[in-house]
This record gives C-alpha cells, sequence and structure tokens, in this order.
C-alpha cells in the first residue's frame, strides 16, 4: 500500500479586497491529497465579528461556483476538507478561492482570491522542454522524454497544414506508465480502454505509455492526436464543443504518425458483416464499450480522409466553419461541401470501402446525366415552344 503524499501549498497573506469592509485572509493553506481530498484552511480577520463565513472555490474554466459553510473558531480560524474522489478538477488545472463572511454589524465581507494548481504529484515527474512544449515523465530514462518531445515537435509539424499551430501558448504532455494510473485522473464513469486524454482548454495532455520496445508507436500515435485535440481547441475556440465527434476524433486520428494497422482490418470486418456504424450516430459522443469505440475511431479516421481527399484541407475548415456556426450534424455536411451527412456516408463507404459499386457509378453519373438532360432537353423544348409560338402566331393571322 502506498501512503497518498499530501501536498501543503502556503501563500502569502492575501491582501484586503473590498476596501475596509473585506476579510484579511491570513496563513491560507491548501493540502492536497491527488485524487481523495483538498483541505483548505487560513485565518480571517475582519473589521467586526464574524456571523456566519463561507469558503468559494471553482475550477479557473468552471462557470458555477461551490459555495461551502464554515465553522470559524474564536480566532478565526477556518479549516474545510473537499472530496475530490470523483476528480471532479482535472488534474494540473487551477483552482481559484476565496472567503466571504456576513459580519455582526450585517455587512458581507468578501476576501481576495487565490488560486492553486491541482497536480497529480504521486509521481516524481521529470521535465524537458522545447520550445512551448513541456513533457513530464516519471518511468523510462532520458532518452525516453526525448523521444516524447521529438514526437510531440513532429506531431504539431505534421498537422499543422490543416489545424493552425499557435506556437506560444504552453503545453504540458504528462506520460503516465500505466493505463490505470491515468484513469485514476479521469471523471469517474469514463470508459476503461482510454489511453490519453486531452483537456484543451488547460493546454494539457495525458498519455499513458509503458517504457519498452513499443513506447516509441504508441508516443507517436498517442501524443500527436491529444495534441491535435488541444490545436483544434485552441483554432476553435468557443465553437470546438460544437464538432461532431466524428469530425474531431477523425482529425485527431488522422495526424497521429503511425497509422493504426488494425483500423483497416476493423473497417474490412465491419464492411463484411454490415456492422459499420452510421456516421450521424457518432455526432454526439462516440460508444462507451471498447470494441465499438475502435470501430467508431477507425471509421472517423477513414471518413475525415475521405473528406480531405475529395474535398481539400478547405472543405474541413468549411466543415469546422458550419458546425461552429451551429449547423446540425447532417446540414453542416450540406452547407460546408453540398452534400448531407447520410449521403456522405453513403459514398465514402462506396468508395473508400469499396461497397455498393454500381450506386457509386451512377451517383458519379449522375450530374452528367443532369448535364446530359439540360443539353438535349432544354434546346427541344425550346424548339417545340418556338414551334407552338409559331403556330400561335399562324393561327392568329388567320
Ligand atoms: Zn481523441
Amino acid at each position: 500500500m502506498t501512503i497518498p503524499l499530501v501536498m501543503m501549498i502556503m501563500f502569502g497573506s492575501a491582501g484586503q479586497a473590498g476596501g475596509q469592509e473585506g476579510i484579511e485572509v491570513e496563513n491560507p493553506g491548501v493540502a492536497v491529497a491527488f485524487g481523495r481530498e483538498i483541505t483548505f484552511s487560513a485565518r480571517l480577520i475582519t473589521p467586526f465579528p464574524i456571523r456566519q463565513a463561507s469558503l468559494l472555490f471553482r475550477g479557473v474554466n468552471e462557470q458555477a461556483t461551490r459555495v461551502e459553510s464554515l465553522e470559524v473558531a474564536a480566532d478565526g480560524s477556518v479549516r474545510f476538507t473537499y472530496d475530490v474522489s470523483q476528480n471532479v478538477f482535472p488534474p494540473f488545472s487551477w483552482v481559484v478561492f476565496w472567503f466571504q463572511a456576513t459580519l455582526e454589524n450585517g455587512s458581507i465581507a468578501t476576501s481576495a482570491p487565490i488560486q492553486f494548481q491541482y497536480k497529480d504529484d504521486r509521481f516524481p515527474w521529470r521535465q524537458i522542454s522545447r520550445e512551448n512544449i513541456t513533457v513530464n515523465w516519471h518511468a523510462g530514462d532520458d532518452a525516453f522524454g526525448a523521444a516524447a518531445l521529438d514526437a510531440a515537435t513532429a506531431g504539431l509539424r505534421g498537422m499543422s497544414d490543416f489545424i493552425p499551430v499557435a506556437s506560444n501558448e504552453p503545453i504540458q504532455i504528462y506520460i503516465y506508465s500505466n493505463t490505470s494510473d491515468l484513469r485514476d485522473t479521469l471523471l469517474t464513469g469514463s470508459a476503461g480502454w482510454v489511453g490519453g486524454h486531452a483537456h484543451p482548454e488547460l493546454g494539457v495532455v495525458l498519455v499513458a505509455i509503458l517504457p519498452g520496445a513499443s513506447q516509441f508507436v504508441e508516443m507517436e500515435t498517442a501524443i500527436p492526436h491529444e495534441l491535435a485535440h488541444v490545436m483544434l481547441y485552441r483554432a476553435l475556440g468557443d465553437q470546438y464543443e460544437k464538432q461532431p465527434a466524428w469530425l474531431v476524433e477523425g482529425i485527431a486520428s488522422m495526424v497521429e504518425l503511425y497509422p493504426n494497422p488494425e483500423y483497416a482490418r476493423a473497417l474490412e470486418l465491419a464492411g463484411a458483416n454490415n456492422s459499420l456504424i452510421p456516421m450521424r450516430d457518432l455526432c454526439a459522443s462516440f460508444p462507451i464499450d471498447s470494441g465499438s469505440a475502435f470501430l467508431a475511431y477507425a471509421q472517423s479516421q477513414s471518413f475525415v480522409t475521405y473528406i480531405r481527399n475529395s474535398f481539400g484541407t478547405s472543405g474541413l475548415a468549411r466543415l469546422t466553419g458550419a458546425y461552429g456556426e451551429g449547423f446540425d450534424c447532417e446540414l453542416g455536411a450540406t452547407q460546408a461541401l453540398g452534400i448531407p451527412l447520410s449521403q456522405l456516408d453513403l459514398r465514402w463507404r462506396e468508395t473508400a470501402l469499396g461497397q455498393n459499386v454500381t450506386g457509386v457509378a451512377f451517383r458519379n453519373l449522375l450530374p452528367f446525366l443532369l448535364l446530359l438532360m439540360v443539353v438535349l432537353v432544354v434546346p427541344l423544348w425550346g424548339a417545340i415552344d418556338m414551334l407552338r409560338q409559331r403556330r400561335k402566331r399562324d393561327n392568329q393571322s388567320r
């Protein structure tokens, strides 16, 4: 059994906020037992005695603030322990807290906010950096960290064709040595097969890679994939959340430097069994069970690659633009590419997976057939019309 480390963060006394009615916070402290609890402590100094006091806190990227009532000791000391075993705060995210109190004179006083980072300090992280990228790892030698940094750099270079890669904002990559340590950091209820995770709004990437023979393949797969999530988020901002899952995961899977050889086999098998997942079912989220999820990644990677080959990177950009504007999954494709998602799905199955070849031949011919109709029928119609007009004139002249 390992005894969890408790990290104690001490701050200088926070200054007074809100003028003379503010709360001065003496000896504020935060003790983090990662994945278990956070204990806040401080001594509150107020101009009047405290009638009731609360601790307020939230992740810096969260909208909702948690409010907890405090028991205040005679000397103003307060202490509150918050259960974080459900991983409500992402690892390495920043949390802000402050105090508020109703005083005996009826006024409400507030302290200045204090921030701390909720670090996963269960492991002795080592670091290596290049430009804005920092790799943190704890298992494996120096070469392991350097190889991971190379995979990150190569991944960013590879995706820069179709994702704007900002090089100034920092990116932190944390490499766990196994999926179970990584899973400990994820929201309860996350799928068991997850081997990588990005917190795009934090610029934090988490991957699980065991040092050993397969480390390079895993680095070149997982690191670019998760970095793509961060870069897409940075490029799209608020519009990132509006993108269909198949599009985001498809792009992220497409930038993996080492294409997963199992994807082609999964697609072939599902195609033969008629068990491909309709792309519209991959709009909101991916399946939880590992087999279906694997197929969902394989399909999305192939589908997005097909779109890029057919419509170019500008087509992909129009797609993210349309979905960002709020078009639904089916019509975003119509808006961006002129074909609804369901039709695009059929074309992809036919073109990329070789299903129902006659159908695709007909559909590819369809524009020409329509053109032929226009070329042949319209003049014919015109000729008939002219004849009619002439006959009408003849009749009138009679
Ligand atoms: Zn992903």
